[in-house]
């Protein structure tokens, strides 16, 4: 879906390592240059498209003694993202809310190229909530075409979605790692809808003494139970009417567990005979039981559990999770 930022559209020059992506920047220079009405909209927030633009913003309010909240996303910004963007604003002088489809995270065959975007939107939306910038990178910005570098925590990332999405944690890291250093950012604001990211996230940090701290936030629901996801979109009406079972099965096993169930067997098994009933057109990628901070897989829920899953519905992979016990 091409972007358009104030109704001009975007031009697609190729990136040098990841070919076939649209740039923001042209859409943002063409913006600032007058082309488009919207920018008004924009005047309490800059957009940076420059690393080195960001990081100089950011050391100067760091030198006034202004500290910084970070909250990374991919936009096509839902209520999920909002409340991330709400709960930073609270937690420090300045907002950097980045903005960035990160080539890096997506293997090969997945859907960067059809990942959904709507700057302009996002923009209004970043803006609404006390943004001071918005970061829209183009990849070639942020990936020099020797890039040789990579972040990864492999004992937490090599099981739930790191069994099928391989290189996706060492992108995530590398690039959080890449806003922490540009930012500085005195702390960072995740969804724990991504249990496994923020997980692996937090590891890094201890482990790399990254002196950003790490927050979390509870996931954000559509009514009917279904985590709101940026990739929801990908649903066909069918697919969505049968969504809100993903949820509602992690919620059975929560209630199983209370009532003294603690075979991560048995649990898997009554989520899975459900879900042939339930939810027909899902096809599993992973259901699995793990300790919510080591992701080590659980043979009995006597302690913290986390119960994780990734379901497909045509072509949207959606993920969730529940505490079984905390
Ligand atoms: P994304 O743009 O999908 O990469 O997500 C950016 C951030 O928003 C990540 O920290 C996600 O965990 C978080 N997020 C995504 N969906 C939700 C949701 N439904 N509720 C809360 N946070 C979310």
């Amino acid at each position: 879906m091409p972007a358009s930022l104030g109704g001009v559209k975007a031009d697609m020059p190729r990136a040098p390592s990841f070919p076939g992506l649209f740039s923001f920047t042209s859409l943002v220079r063409a913006c600032i240059k007058g082309h488009s009405s919207t920018i008004s909209q924009y005047l309490d927030m800059q957009i940076l498209t420059n690393p080195q633009e960001l990081a100089a913003q950011c050391r100067a309010w760091h030198a006034q003694g202004e500290d910084i909240a970070l909250v990374p996303t991919m936009g096509y910004y839902h209520a999920g993202h909002e409340d991330l963007m709400v709960h930073a604003r609270g937690l420090a002088k300045r907002l950097v809310v980045s903005l960035f489809v990160n080539p890096a995270q997506f293997g090969p065959g997945e859907d960067l190229e059809a990942y959904p975007r709507n700057a302009e939107r996002d923009a209004a939306i970043a803006e609404s909530h006390g943004a001071d910038v918005l970061f829209m990178p183009e990849p070639g910005s942020m990936y020099a075409p020797d890039h040789a570098t990579w972040v990864e925590v492999p004992e937490l990332a090599k099981g739930l979605c790191g069994q099928s999405r391989p290189i996706h944690f060492r992108g995530v890291c590398t690039v959080v790692l890449k806003l922490f250093m540009l930012t500085r950012a005195d702390v960072a604001v995740f969804g724990q809808k991504d249990w496994q990211q923020q997980a692996i996230i937090r590891r890094m940090v201890r482990d790399l003494n990254v002196p950003t701290r790490i927050e979390a936030r509870p996931t954000v629901r559509e009514a009917d139970g279904l985590a709101l996801s940026s990739r929801n979109v990908y649903m066909t009406a069918a697919e969505r009417a049968q969504a809100p079972e993903i949820r509602a099965a992690l919620l059975y096993a929560q209630k199983l567990t209370q009532e003294g169930e603690t075979s991560a067997a048995l649990l898997r098994e009554a989520v899975l005979r459900r879900w042939a009933e339930r939810l027909p057109l899902g096809r599993l990628d992973y259901l699995s039981i793990v300790h919510p901070e080591s992701m080590a897989q659980l043979n009995e829920v006597n302690g913290p559990a986390l119960m994780a899953c990734a379901v497909r519905m045509g072509k949207a992979r959606l993920i969730d999770n529940i505490l079984l016990r905390s």
